[in-house]
Order: structure tokens, then C-alpha cells, then sequence
């Protein structure tokens, strides 16, 4: 017999999709994905060049739980850079993927029965966790007229006695909009004076557009800093997803509670890996800004012609590398008897009839709408577009 918490979860959608659009293809289907969020750059050679090294030099063997000091030195320094934070080598640990860093820091905070404040619609991962450490997922729903950004109401509204912490994502996988300084000090300050964490998850930091400009909650005041666990990594940010790097920074209590819990469970992330990060983060950053630029170009293009198709609406976004339309004016229609309405009807339509693989909104918690990963070639959005125009126009 499973367990109870086993019971509970379902697999990753995003990665679920992913598999299925490529066991299409392997058979032969010309088909395009826009499932998973993953750049569709290879890692930049420096950074290869790194690991072939440290393989080389023999770097193979385990290192320290929570990373090697020149990796927390690399961290520390970004932090510094990028978001004039602060920290001590004791307040990092690197894990295997932001993934991992996220679920090291449920097993440290939750106990069961707390709530977990999440924005929706969210990251699919984020209720999964919260469900598999036997807390309590509590949504705050958030619109696209407000760009998707949560209302301060809403979200004190929502906090009880048991109310535990919040995941915040900015910019958003899957809406691909971001917080402003401003809705930033309003969370920070509801916060605050309930006295909950903020898990912030910056892992597409690096990937805004529109002249828009990342803030870490954290850099807002020492007191927030106190209350706010930073997570990020290396997956989008230099195209290594398969690397599996992540990284959090928060209190030093909690950062030693995720240690402890990583030494019993994964112990340190690959050697060569944190290698790779290293260079990664110490060498030149043109790599990033080359890829946003290209996603940049995609995002604008994909977004002005999605709005172009008759009953889709889809709000521009300023991050990430997802276009997040409403799809909803199309429920109720037919496909010859296939009837669309819910996004999966139109997902699998889509993937079935017109051989376009894209994430089903309900995944992310809003059924009206569908997410599309613009990080792939301008060839595919293109192509995708036409069979998602041609799609939509055969429903009745
Ligand atoms: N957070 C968000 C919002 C993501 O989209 C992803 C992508 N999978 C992750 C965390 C985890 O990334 P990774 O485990 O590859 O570092
Ligand atoms: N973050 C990516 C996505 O949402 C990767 C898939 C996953 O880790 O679930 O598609």
C-alpha cells in the first residue's frame, strides 16, 4: 500500500506534456512544443568547459552538503551584485535544482496542518509540495486586470493563525508578469505584521523585458530579509537545465535545517555541476543577455499574433519566456463531436488534431486559460501559430 502522502500528488504536469510531445516526435509526428519551460539555447561553452575540466582534475568525488565554498563565494558575490542583498556563507545551500531548493525548504517550515499561501494561477510544483510535507495549500486568486499581481486584501483576507508562509514568483511561470517595487512593499508589509515567511522564487530574474527591473523582496528592509528565503538557479538564467543547480538564501536557521534535511536525503549537488555554476556565474553574463534578447524578439511577435486569433486575448507579458492567453471565449464550441470546454479539452485538441503540444491553464490553477512557452525557435512559434489559427477555426 502507498502512503497517504503519495496518495496525494499527481505527476508534474509541465514535465508530463513535455514527455508526451517528445515520444510524439520520436515516432515520427512533426510536432511543435510549447510544452516545458526550458531555454532552447545549449549551455555556453565556458561553462562546459568548466565541467570537462573538474572531470579531468578528478572533481568527482562528494563535496560539502550545501556546496563548495567557491560556489557559495560565487552566490554571494551575485546576490551582492544583482540584488544588494547580504549574506554569510552559513545563510546558502545549493541543491539540486531550484526544484529541490523549494521542496528542502517545505521539509524545513512546514508542519502539518499549516497553511501555505499561494498566488494563483502558480507554478505546478508549488501545492504539490505544500501537500507532500502535509500542509495546506491556500490560493489567493489573482487577475489578469490587476496583471496578475496579487491584491493585498486578497492575500490578508487569507492569512489565519496557521498561516505559515507565502510563495511568491516574479517573474511568473506560467502568467509571465512581474512585481513592482510598490506591490512588493505591500506583501512585505502584510508580512510582517502577521509574522509569515515569504519563499520568494526568482529563478527568471534575469529574463524581463520592457525596460522592467527585478527586485528581490528581500532587498526591500532588514526586516523582510529576515522573514524572506530567496531561491534561484541556474536552469534559465544560463540554459542548464539539466545541470540541476539551484540555490537559497535565507536565515541561517533554516538554511541549516535544509542542510541537515539535503545530508539525509540527496547529500551535495554533482560535483562537476557546482564546477559548471561556478563559472557559470563568475564568467561573462553576455550568454543572458544574447538569450533575452532573442526571447524578447519571440515574446513581441507571439503575443501581437495570438491577439490577432478570433476569441483568444492574451495580456503582454514583461518576463519569463511564457504568453499566457484567455482561451475561454472558446469553450462551448465543437470540433466535428469533440466538444472544448475546459483548457485540457484544448490542449489535447490542440495536440491530437493539430499536433501543437502547450500546458492546459487548469494545471496552474485557472482553467480559462492556456500557458505557451515561447522558448523555442522562431521557425516552431511561427509554424505552431498557424496550426493553433487553423485549430480554432475549425471549432463551430
Ligand atoms: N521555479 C519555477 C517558477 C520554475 O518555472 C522552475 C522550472 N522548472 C523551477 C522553479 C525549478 O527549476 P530547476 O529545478 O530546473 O532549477
Ligand atoms: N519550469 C518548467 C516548466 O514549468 C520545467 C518543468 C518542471 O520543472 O516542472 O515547464
Amino acid at each position: 500500500m502507498l502512503s497517504e502522502r503519495a496518495k496525494k500528488i499527481k505527476p508534474s504536469p509541465t514535465l508530463s506534456i513535455d514527455a508526451k510531445a517528445k515520444a510524439m516526435k520520436a515516432q515520427g509526428i512533426d510536432v511543435v512544443n510549447f510544452g516545458v519551460g526550458e531555454p532552447d539555447f545549449d549551455t555556453p561553452e565556458h561553462i562546459k568547459e568548466a565541467a570537462i575540466k573538474a572531470l579531468r582534475d578528478g572533481f568527482t568525488k562528494y563535496t560539502p552538503v550545501g556546496g563548495i565554498d567557491e560556489l557559495k563565494e560565487a552566490i554571494i558575490a551575485k546576490f551582492k551584485k544583482d540584488n544588494d542583498l547580504e549574506y554569510e556563507k552559513d545563510e546558502i545551500i545549493v541543491s539540486c535544482g531550484a526544484k529541490h531548493s523549494l521542496y528542502n525548504i517545505a521539509q524545513a517550515l512546514y508542519g502539518s496542518g499549516d497553511e501555505v499561501l499561494i498566488p494563483s494561477p502558480y507554478w505546478v510544483s508549488y501545492p504539490d509540495q505544500v501537500l507532500l510535507n502535509d500542509a495546506v495549500p491556500v490560493f489567493v486568486k489573482t487577475y489578469v486586470k490587476d496583471n496578475f499581481i496579487v491584491s493585498p486584501d486578497a492575500l490578508e483576507s487569507r492569512i489565519t493563525k496557521k498561516t505559515k508562509a507565502l510563495i511568491l514568483n516574479s517573474p511568473s511561470n506560467p502568467t509571465g508578469l512581474t512585481y513592482d517595487k510598490r506591490s512588493l512593499e505591500a506583501i512585505a508589509e502584510i508580512a510582517l505584521r502577521h509574522d509569515i515567511y515569504v519563499i520568494s522564487d526568482e529563478i527568471y530574474e534575469k529574463l524581463v523585458y520592457d525596460g522592467f527591473e527585478h527586485i528581490s523582496i528581500a532587498s526591500l528592509n532588514k526586516e523582510i530579509k529576515k522573514k524572506t528565503i530567496v531561491v534561484n538557479g541556474l536552469s534559465k538564467s544560463h540554459a542548464m537545465t539539466g545541470w540541476r543547480i539551484g540555490y537559497t538564501a535565507g536565515p541561517k536557521d533554516i538554511i541549516k535545517a535544509m542542510t541537515n534535511i539535503q545530508s539525509q536525503s540527496t547529500s551535495n549537488p554533482t560535483s562537476i555541476a557546482q564546477k559548471a555554476a561556478v563559472a557559470a556565474l563568475t564568467g561573462p553574463q553576455d550568454f543572458t543577455s544574447m538569450m533575452r534578447t532573442e526571447f524578447d524578439k519571440r515574446r513581441r511577435f507571439l503575443v501581437e499574433r495570438l491577439n490577432a486569433v478570433r476569441g483568444v486575448s492574451c495580456i503582454m507579458p514583461t518576463g519569463a519566456f511564457y504568453a499566457f492567453p484567455d482561451i475561454s471565449k472558446l469553450y462551448g464550441k465543437k470540433a466535428g463531436s469533440r466538444a472544448i470546454n475546459s483548457s485540457l479539452d484544448f490542449a489535447l485538441y490542440l495536440l491530437e488534431d493539430a499536433k501543437v503540444a502547450l500546458v492546459h491553464g487548469d494545471a496552474f490553477g485557472d482553467d480559462n486559460y492556456i500557458r505557451i512557452s515561447y522558448a523555442t525557435s522562431m521557425e516552431n512559434i511561427s509554424k505552431g501559430l498557424e496550426r493553433i489559427k487553423e485549430a480554432i477555426s475549425g471549432l463551430k
